[in-house]
């Protein structure tokens, strides 16, 4: 029986914290999430897809900080086979700091002009290669404070940059991380920002960079974002679907 008398208030109702969505209903029919398991699949599923950009990049040898983090910015908004060929050429044409600051704004825009926003991202770019030159004698430290002191990048981007060039263990939450573990039920997270306070807690850490490195082919090509293919999904039986109403 109840302690609690009819004269006190009724206990206040229980609300998420801000960023966070309600747990989601029980799916018997689903085996328990096992994140290895899970990700086990998902490696195998995606070794016949591209590596994402920053990957491909770093496998072709541009693996330094300033060009892991000049790649990121040109990927922002921008599909990665426009941004994978466009950074391959502005990199062949200044791949360090040096290189990149003797170049005007005018001329890095003429070469990325195929990506989203190239205005403005000639202008960080250059201003990031500048600065690099001039305050850090040239290279780039391992620091996320000082990769989100550019204007342009965010934890996004200085997550992915430091964990493929610095070996960071740091989450990179882009759209298909966020969209591909709230599916799942692995985590309730309204942003991808709260999503990466979610993972933060709870993913083990030799899983931190290879995420993104997994989950950004697997969203373009089977959890997408619209009618994802879950009837042929490797993780179907552990996958909870939260919020997916069409399927292929
Ligand atoms: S079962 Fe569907 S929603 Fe779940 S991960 Fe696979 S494709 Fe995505």
């Amino acid at each position: 029986m109840s302690a609690r008398t009819a004269r006190e208030p009724p206990e206040p109702a229980l609300t998420p914290a801000p960023g966070v969505v309600a747990e989601p209903p029980p799916r018997p029919d689903k085996a328990p999430f096992d994140i290895n398991e899970v990700l086990g699949r998902i490696r195998e599923e995606v070794r016949h897809f591209a590596d994402a950009a920053m990957f491909a990049l770093a496998a072709r040898g541009h693996d330094s900080l300033f060009e892991q983090l000049v790649a990121c910015i040109l990927s922002i908004r921008t599909m990665d086979e426009v941004s994978l060929p466009v950074s391959l050429a502005l990199l062949g044409r200044a791949s360090t700091p040096e290189a990149m600051a003797r170049l005007t704004p005018e001329e890095i825009d003429e070469v990325i002009r195929p990506v989203t926003f190239h205005e403005p991202k000639s202008r960080q770019l250059h201003a990031i290669a500048v600065r690099t030159r001039d305050e850090f004698g040239g290279k780039l430290p391992c620091d996320a404070q000082v990769l989100q002191s550019f204007k342009g990048v965010g934890p996004k981007c200085a997550h992915l940059a430091l964990g493929i060039a610095c070996g960071h263990e740091a989450i990179s939450v882009d759209i298909h991380v966020h969209r591909v573990t709230n599916r799942w039920g692995y985590v309730r997270a309204r942003t991808p920002e709260a999503t990466l306070e979610a993972l933060e807690a709870q993913l083990p850490r030799a899983y931190w960079v290879e995420i993104n490195r997994l989950l950004v082919p697997f969203g373009k090509h089977v959890c997408t974002g619209s009618r994802p293919k879950c009837s042929t999904c490797p993780v179907l039986r552990y996958c909870r679907q939260v919020g997916v109403t069409e399927s292929r």
